[in-house]
């Protein structure tokens, strides 16, 4: 009676990503490069949400990651130049694409990624090839 076959899907198809800077058009990252990470659990992703007098209801917050974290890569200069912490500009164009520290940063779900080159996902256009 079970479907087991669903998650199937995942590993037999993987499409490439590319990840490319919305202004200039600069590929910045790919699937490759991307530091997975796992959820933020527990206070950061729950909010207790007092409604009226007595009922308490606990609010999920379905926070999607608003970025997304990769390895050091050759094109931020910030990095190569030894900063512990400090902007990522595009190459290319010289907008900010997001931020890095070494030391770590906190996700929008909470999570924590230990060190963190962070690239903001509205900056990027995603591109599957
Ligand atoms: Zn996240
Ligand atoms: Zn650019």
């Amino acid at each position: 009676m079970a479907e087991s076959n669903i998650s199937e899907l995942e590993t037999t198809t993987n499409p490439q990503v590319l990840y490319r800077c919305k202004k200039c058009r600069r590929i910045v990252a790919s699937k490759e490069n991307i530091v997975t990470h796992e959820r933020g659990e527990g206070e950061s992703s729950f909010k207790w949400k007092k409604r009226s007098s007595q009922a308490w209801e606990m609010e999920k917050q379905t926070i999607d990651c608003t970025s997304i974290f990769v390895e050091p890569m050759k094109w931020m200069q910030a990095v190569q130049e030894g900063h512990v912490e400090e902007k990522l500009l595009c190459m290319g164009c010289n907008a900010r694409l997001g931020y890095f520290n070494w030391a770590g940063m906190q996700c929008s779900c909470g999570a924590w990624v230990n060190p963190a080159f962070q690239l903001q996902k509205s900056k990027l256009d995603e591109c599957y090839m």
